[in-house]
């Protein structure tokens, strides 16, 4: 196995995708590979949103090993990537999509021969905005997104065409990562995919206008919850849709490039208001937490794994599918080592907010605020059982592993602080020497 594709899909909560057992046939052809393929029935997310949850799988690290770059949604420095490290060993690195949370502006190139996040565009649009009053630009938007059909982001048929396009005069081996955004809101499927899976179709403009009322903070708000069920269906929709674009984009490389290794994420879930929410906030419950993981190509023996993995074993694996030593530093072991029954996840929400998960138990720390669940009698994670007496030592055991974890990032952080310093150091010297 040599060349690498890693896919992840934003916003892609693994239970609405058939091979996790869900009722709509949203993945065909995901679930046809995932019988072929190494398969992780409980894979999470180390964070609930885009910033907090990628750097966990191109470093191996922690989401707020780096507090300070997680707080600015900067792209530590210090560790390097997957890109860069695969670079170094004769790849040649591409990534494709657009989300500008991971763009150029946030640091995300390193490490990439070719970085294509479309951001020339959005530079554009910028500079229409500041040309052009607000309510023209907004209305320029809308007129876009109604009669052109053009979405927030780019779709996945133009994510595939980039890659192809990029695929035609890349060298072997080769390392491209392409994140889909069509499953994230405004949730604007062709029709032809709700049909698929025996829904009811929308108007173009009734689906742009839900997408608007989601996409805006203060009007998402406001939906009624007799109004999810049909962004649900919409959410259904685009993932069908996503499954028909990764169907193309594999089956081409497949057949060109038959030495190939496919791993298919996701960066996090989606709430439909199990929380009191939609979206993805800062949040650290299972819709947002529990994401697909498939390792599928020509060697990889099929398996499917019950074990906890997260996304800090993502790099760990490549490098042990391609033979390549992980690196000591990384945080996370190939998922055949991984032998601790738990994960953590964490964010930042103007305080550290931690949850400890293992097949059964969650514990969540916010500030003061303790959290218990569990998962096997409520996995719907709607009853908190940390003030019941009978748990108190099972929520001291968690709270020592979840102390325990950020004790080791103070620690890691105060070394970097050490390396960085040297580094400044040392650079200096080079300049008086030179
Ligand atoms: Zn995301």
């Amino acid at each position: 196995m040599k060349n690498v594709v890693l896919i992840t899909v934003d916003c892609l909560r693994a239970d609405h995708m058939g091979c996790y057992g869900y009722h709509r046939k949203t993945t065909p052809f995901i679930d046809s590979i995932a019988e072929r393929s190494l398969f992780f029935e409980n894979a999470f997310a180390n964070g609930p949103n885009t910033r907090h949850s990628v750097p966990s799988f191109l470093t191996s690290t922690y989401p707020l090993l780096f507090l300070d770059e997680a707080k600015a949604g900067r792209f530590h420095e210090g560790r390097k990537s997957m890109a860069e490290l695969l670079k170094e060993h004769g790849y040649s690195t591409a990534a494709i999509h657009s989300n500008p949370y991971i763009s150029k502006f946030y640091g995300y190139d390193r490490g990439f021969d070719y970085f294509n996040d479309f951001l020339l565009g959005q530079v554009e649009d910028e500079i229409e905005r500041s040309k052009i009053s607000k309510i023209l630009h907004e209305a320029a938007k809308g007129i876009k997104a109604v009669f052109m059909h053009k979405l927030p982001h780019e779709d996945g048929e133009r994510i595939n065409e980039e890659a192809i396009k990029w695929l035609e005069n890349a060298n072997e081996p080769f390392f491209l990562w392409l994140h889909y955004m069509d499953v994230h809101m405004p949730y604007v499927p062709p029709n032809r995919f709700l049909e698929e899976l025996g829904l009811r179709k929308y108007s173009h403009i009734r689906k742009i206008w839900m997408g608007k009322k989601i996409d805006d903070v203060e009007m998402r708000e406001k939906i009624r919850d007799e109004e999810v069920p049909d962004y649900i269906n919409l959410y259904d929709g685009c993932i069908r849709y996503t499954d028909w674009v990764l169907q193309s984009l594999i089956r081409k490389i497949e057949k060109n490039f038959p030495e190939t290794l496919f791993v298919i994420t996701a960066d996090h879930g989606e709430e439909f208001r199990e929380h009191g929410g939609l979206g993805h906030e800062e949040k650290l419950y299972d819709e947002l937490l529990h994401i697909p993981l498939i390792f599928y190509g020509k060697d990889v023996e099929s398996s499917r794994m019950e074990k906890p993995v997260s996304l800090l074993n993502i790099v760990p694996t490549i490098f042990h599918f391609l033979g390549l030593q992980r690196n000591e530093w990384m945080q996370g072991k190939n998922v055949f080592e991984v032998t601790e029954e738990y994960i953590i996840a964490e964010a930042w929400k103007g305080e550290r907010i931690t949850a400890y998960r293992d097949s059964e138990w969650k514990l969540i720390i916010s500030g003061d605020k303790k959290e218990l669940y569990n998962l096997r009698d409520d996995p719907k994670e709607q009853q908190n059982l940390y003030e019941r007496e009978e748990h108190k030592e099972k929520c001291r055991e968690f709270e020592k592993i979840i102390n325990n974890h950020v004790e080791m990032l103070e620690e890691e952080r105060k070394r970097r602080m050490t390396w960085l310093q040297k580094e400044k150091i040392r650079k200096a010297m080079r300049r008086m020497r030179g």
